[in-house]
């Protein structure tokens, strides 16, 4: 972009905020159920978009709860509230499990304490069940005014000029578990701590032959299971979406023991915490662990994630699309109308976007009611496309075909690497080389770019599924400079 196609999309951004002033208006934004990290950042911006269009901008402490007890859990922020918060992990403002929200009297004080204030436009930061919790309070709004009018704790004028409330969501979870976005906030950054995890594991266990079955969080949701499965090559993975067949256990145990045949030192098994069979029994690591020891007589230890996987700081992706979201938020509070539904900030296609709060809602809760009728299928597609097609290339990558279903192919590949090295283009050699096999082709590595290609530097007998003696590692494919 020059420096005229910057100035004019500065530009075209103020024309499109001049529409939108907030004037005279206050915003209410809190942090509930599990932290993530992101919270943050979204809270941040928030912040400042609601200042930056010229709206009062609160902070409620402690989620709902704070919204409930009111007094000093309800602060109005300023831009240096939220200075230096952009990268640290958790959430500032408090997150809580509020018991008193869930019952009429309780969303009765929290409404009297936003009215007390003049807050009639609320940005919750949290998963499926606050921001359930935030369109019920939005539904019951005016009858709890009514009610706080008959009991005297506000005058008929309140009732009036805070007639509306608007209800903007952002999904701060961990797991990815919520329907109609891509990602949550706080999922990649756990995703990032599983993998340091893994990588630190790799290297203890590899000077062992060993065997490790890694619990990841994820107690309905296996996408954190899943995609670490994917960027770890894991040998096989548990999740509660897509329950292995029956006999599983002998297909598992003749899996692991070929890779020791093949001179493969470790083995990687992933569990989600919620993983189960088809017949819903849970599936523990414990009983994975039991199983390798009694069947194989491997070394077999047992590692869970568990907290670790929320702590630390946001990776660059959350803190960027919790960013773009909290600005989304603002914006779609102050294009709200009375008839309006409660919406929720998601991102579609590295596109933010808002979608009926309500509607995603009871999406996420059919995948559940998909598992709990055992209708896998389902639960799987209900999880997204993109759910579905990790799930696709888990399977292509990490099971080898047997011989007599490989489709015959007359083709020779060579995979080549070129330019400048970039990290993942291990990742993207095996992936090549593995389904190319699988296609029936042989697959050729070149090696030192262009350059070895002239002199003839290809793998002489073809790239082979594994790691065995036949194949160059991938890390030396080397690359022109
Ligand atoms: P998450 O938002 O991470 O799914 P929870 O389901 O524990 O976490 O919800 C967090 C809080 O949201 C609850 O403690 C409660 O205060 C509020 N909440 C959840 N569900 C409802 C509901 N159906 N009605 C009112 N409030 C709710």
């Amino acid at each position: 972009m020059d420096d005229d196609d910057v100035s004019a999309r500065k530009g075209s951004f103020r024309k499109f905020l001049e529409h939108l002033s907030g004037a005279g208006k206050a915003i209410g934004v809190l942090t509930s159920g599990g932290d993530a990290q992101g919270m943050n950042a979204a809270v941040r911006a928030v912040v400042r978009m609601g200042i930056y269009v010229g709206a009062k901008v609160y902070f409620i402490y402690e989620g709902y709860q704070g919204m409930v007890d009111g007094g000093s859990n309800i602060v109005e922020a300023n831009w240096e509230s939220v200075s230096s918060i952009l990268q640290v992990g958790g959430t500032i403002i408090g997150s809580a499990r509020c018991k008193a929200f869930r019952t009429r009297e309780g969303r009765l004080k929290a409404a009297g304490n936003l009215v007390q204030r003049g807050i009639t436009n609320l940005c919750v930061i949290g998963g499926d069940g606050s921001l359930t919790g935030a369109n019920i309070f939005r539904k019951e709004w005016s009858g709890l005014l009514k009610e706080l009018a008959e009991n005297g704790d506000i005058d008929r004028e309140e009732v009036q000029e805070h007639a509306y409330l608007n209800v903007v969501g952002m999904v701060g979870s961990i797991d990815n578990d919520f329907c109609g976005t891509d990602m949550t906030i706080g999922t990649d950054s756990a995703l990032h701590r599983i993998i340091e995890v893994v990588d630190a594991i790799m290297t203890t266990a590899q000077s062992h032959q060993r065997t490790f079955v890694l619990e990841v969080m994820g107690r309905h949701c296996g996408y954190l299971a899943l995609v670490s499965a994917l960027a770890c090559g894991a040998d096989w993975v548990f999740l509660p979406e897509s329950p292995p067949e029956e006999g599983w256990q002998e297909k598992m145990c003749v899996k692991l023991s070929e890779n020791r045949a093949r001179k493969k030192r470790l083995n990687i098994i992933i569990v989600a915490e919620g993983a189960i069979d088809t017949q819903n029994k849970p599936i523990t690591s414990e009983q994975i662990k039991e199983l390798v020891v009694t069947q194989l007589g491997y070394d077999t230890r047992v590692t869970i994630l568990g907290h670790v996987q929320r702590g630390g700081t946001p990776s660059a992706f959350d803190r960027i699309l919790a960013s773009r979201m909290g600005v989304e938020a603002v914006v779609a509070l102050l294009q709200a109308t009375p008839e309006t539904p409660a919406c929720v900030v998601s991102l579609s296609g590295n596109q933010a976007v808002r979608l009926p709060l309500v509607e995603c809602v009871q999406m996420t809760q059919d995948v559940q009611k998909a598992m709990d009728e055992r209708r896998f299928k389902d639960a799987v597609r209900l999880r997204g496309r993109s759910f579905e097609s990790n799930l696709n290339t888990y399977k292509r990558l990490a099971i080898k075909m047997p011989d007599d279903q490989i489709p015959k192919s007359n083709c020779n590949v060579a995979v080549i690497n070129v330019g400048a090295p970039a990290a993942g283009m291990n990742a993207a050699v095996r992936s090549a080389v593995r389904v190319g096999i699988s296609e029936g082709h042989k697959m050729f590595a070149i090696y030192d770019g262009f350059e070895g290609f002239a002199k003839g530097q290809v793998s002489p007998r073809g790239a082979s599924w594994g790691t065995g003696a036949s194949l160059p590692r991938l890390e030396t494919w080397g690359r022109v400079m």
